[in-house]
């Protein structure tokens, strides 16, 4: 067998049609990359082609088996990507515009073994935040991520008294539910001797990462969600 001409992106109910045979009413489809004579990717998400588990086996010669199993590997990558990049939209989207001094101190004080390294902080700060926004705005196995601070959403934090992250909370919208998630709150943190903080993020995981990092920049992280939520 000689190379591959695709490799496996992922799997989608988005697209319920296979673009081999033209079967319609798929529950899911895997997403086909083209590969190009070396066995690189050769296109982006508007070249990827969405196949039904049978054809895309003819066009791999696999098994299906072996197909759905790496589709759903594929997949399950993608999602730690997206996951990853939620976690460096919301910790470093808020300090894009701030000075180089509060980008650094926040970089460093997640990458401590980069410091006196000669990376510059501001760098990569705009490279991962770049890679992440990249990231999110991939269609290849759905439509584009929420990766604006306009999307963030409160989260109230409740630590444990050594500084550990006790329990993540959605901030309701309802005024009268969120002061009694706030009461609630204050009531368990005394309850463990522990403390509370109300932080902006992507989504949950992402507000764990915020909360532990945001003695580095808690003014410019306030400010962030705050400028976009006037
Ligand atoms: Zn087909």
């Amino acid at each position: 067998m000689g190379t591959p001409k695709w490799k496996i992106k992922g799997i989608t109910d988005d697209f319920t049609e296979c673009g081999c045979c033209g079967r319609r009413g798929l529950k899911r489809t895997v997403a086909l990359m083209p590969l190009d004579a070396d066995g690189n990717e050769d296109g982006t998400a508007e070249d990827v082609a969405y196949y039904g588990t049978s054809c895309a086996a003819i066009a791999l010669g696999w098994t299906q088996r072996k197909v759905s199993d790496a589709a759903r590997a594929a997949q399950a990558q993608q999602n730690q990507r997206d996951a990853h990049a939620r976690r460096m939209i919301s910790l470093y989207a808020p300090l894009e515009f701030a000075p180089i001094r509060e980008r650094a101190r926040m970089f460093y004080s997640r990458n401590r073994s980069l410091r006196h390294t000669g990376v510059k902080a501001s760098e990569e700060v705009a490279k991962r935040l770049a890679e992440a926004r990249a990231t999110l705005a991939d269609t290849t196995t759905g439509p584009a991520r929420a990766s604006r601070i306009e999307d963030f959403r409160r989260y109230r934090v409740i630590f444990t008294s050594d500084r550990h992250i006790h329990q993540v909370l959605s901030v309701p919208d309802d005024e009268a539910k969120r002061q009694e998630q706030e009461s609630a709150a204050a009531r368990r943190a005394q309850q463990i001797r522990g403390s509370v903080l109300v932080v902006a993020a992507l989504d949950a995981d992402s507000a764990h990462d915020v909360a532990y990092s945001y003695e580095a920049a808690p003014e410019w992280l306030e400010q962030g969600w705050k400028a976009a939520h006037v």
